[in-house]
């Protein structure tokens, strides 16, 4: 329960986080360093993220496995720039069962090669092709500086694993996810999220390139929040993924690999939350709406709580459901469950009062707008579609908002001296030669990376904001998570 107030959000971001990840029950630290524990509240979050997603996925054409959480370590040395990228962060298993393992198991980092070898079982000719596999699970990473949702040694994610029999279509699956995902952040959590192309420092060990969704966090830094990768033949050729083509010619396949975790809980709280708590998106709230009886007398009470009693029934009646929560605590007050409701980003408020009885009333409270501003006295009769059309207009609202604060941090500095300023507290969005020498400038001068090669580019041409060198593509650089 929230007693004492979180950190100003404005004065410390970072702490303001930390405290309100355990404050609202979404996670706990484990007892071995830089794990997390995910609390009921918190999953419930993640299996709507999950819910959204994969529907989503099967409406393109994609089905679930599971593939194992140990991997044989040669396996990952059999791609070099995969192994490369991993090894400092694998957890290798060397006993089992008491007994010293004759070949280390890694812990799964993510499942390239067990499913790559996989496939180079079940892909024997053309008509195998596309196989379109996604498993949800979890990895482990080793991470140094861990934060709950952000970077933990575990964490939960989806990554679809797809094989196909041409590049293009190859690359078209890597667009298409991306696009997948861009959907999903815009439209069910209300984050405005910018997709592009990695740069070659920044892409996946292994891949040939890789695409990004892209996030401004409530500090202005940057959210990778969710990758689709072209890994073009590499993994076929490590793994022996060959196909007999329609010319009964033996070929490698294409590949690709696709990922979006439990950091995008982190993207949601950063995106959305204020001083005093979650706001969370309402189509993916646990609770979207929370029913709080306000009464004295025992006389209000009955009455109040009959009114109580018919909103629940309404809202229950819906044909599309509401995931509604009656607040019926008599030990705490309805102020302590205006706040409690408050941090844990409860996306509207339904208060019943004695003098809402007698005028057939309810209140609407928004949580994306506190105070008096977003209250709405409403008719207690059909109430489902005046709560459907609320939600609805907090979701849009919360989006526009994180969109105004993007745009109001992002420059177009002309130099390179007003460049390395406005990344301190913002995103530049500038002209890059594409030289990774310029990109590790920046890097070493402002700490901010290449965020994206965004998919949309204005066009023409321009000088690069390093070296002035020929341009023809933008690039956001930004400090990021
Ligand atoms: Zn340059």
């Amino acid at each position: 329960m929230a007693e004492d107030k979180l950190p100003s959000r404005s004065e410390n971001f970072s702490e303001w986080y930390n405290q309100l990840v355990l404050k609202a029950e979404l996670a706990d630290y484990a007892p071995v360093r830089g794990c997390m524990v995910v609390r009921p509240y918190g999953w419930a979050l993640w299996e709507n993220i999950q819910a959204a997603l994969d529907r989503r996925f099967k409406a393109t054409g994609h089905v679930n496995a599971a593939f194992p959480l140990f991997i044989p370590m040669e396996f990952l040395e059999k791609e070099k720039a995969h192994v490369e990228g991993f090894s400092p962060e694998l957890a290798v298993v060397t006993i089992g069962g008491g007994q010293k393992l004759e070949e280390p198991l890694v812990v799964r980092p993510t499942s390239e090669t067990i499913i790559g070898y996989m496939y180079s079982k079940w892909i024997k000719s053309y008509r195998d092709l596309p196989v379109l596999i996604n498993q949800w699970g979890n990895v482990v990473r080793w991470e140094m500086r861990t934060r709950l949702f952000l970077r933990t040694l575990e964490f939960y994610w989806q990554e679809g694993h797809t094989a196909h029999s041409t590049r293009q279509e190859a690359e078209e699956e890597t667009l298409k996810i991306l696009d997948v995902y861009t959907d999903f952040a815009i439209n069910d959590a209300a984050v405005p999220v910018i997709p592009g192309k990695k740069t070659d420092i920044e892409k996946f060990a292994g891949a040939v390139y890789s695409t990004t969704i892209e996030a401004m966090m409530g500090d202005t830094r940057a959210l990778q929040s969710g990758t689709s990768h072209f890994l073009g033949q590499n993994f076929a050729k490590a793994f022996n993924i060959q196909f007999l083509d329609w010319n009964n010619e033996l070929q490698n396949v294409w590949t690709t690999s696709w990922g979006l975790s439990t950091r995008f809980i982190g993207a949601i709280i950063m995106t959305h939350g204020d001083d005093n708590g979650l706001v969370l998106p309402p189509n993916l709230a646990p609770t979207q709406i929370v029913v709080v009886p306000i009464y004295k007398s025992d006389d209000e009470r009955t009455k109040v709580m009959e009114a109580t009693e018919a909103v629940k029934k309404q809202l229950s009646a819906d044909s599309q459901g509401f995931r509604v929560h009656i607040d019926t605590r008599e030990e705490v007050t309805p102020g302590f469950k205006f706040n409690d409701w408050e941090l844990r980003g409860v996306p509207l408020r339904i208060e019943i009062g004695p003098k809402d009885v007698e005028k057939g009333t309810v209140t609407f409270a928004r949580r994306d707008m506190p105070g008096k501003a977003g209250k709405n006295f409403v008719s207690a009769e059909n109430l489902a579609p005046q709560a459907r059309e609320m939600l609805n207009t907090i979701q849009k609202a919360m989006f526009d908002k994180a969109l105004a604060f993007r745009q109001a941090n992002t420059y177009e500095p002309d130099n390179y001296e007003e460049f390395s300023r406005v990344v301190q507290n913002g995103w530049a969005y500038v002209w890059w030669c594409g030289d990774p020498v310029c990109e590790a400038r920046i890097k070493e001068d402002t700490k901010a990376t290449a965020r994206c090669i965004p998919m949309e580019q204005p066009g023409g041409e321009g000088k690069c904001i390093v070296c002035g060198g020929k341009s023809d593509q933008k690039v956001y650089f930004a400090k990021a998570y």
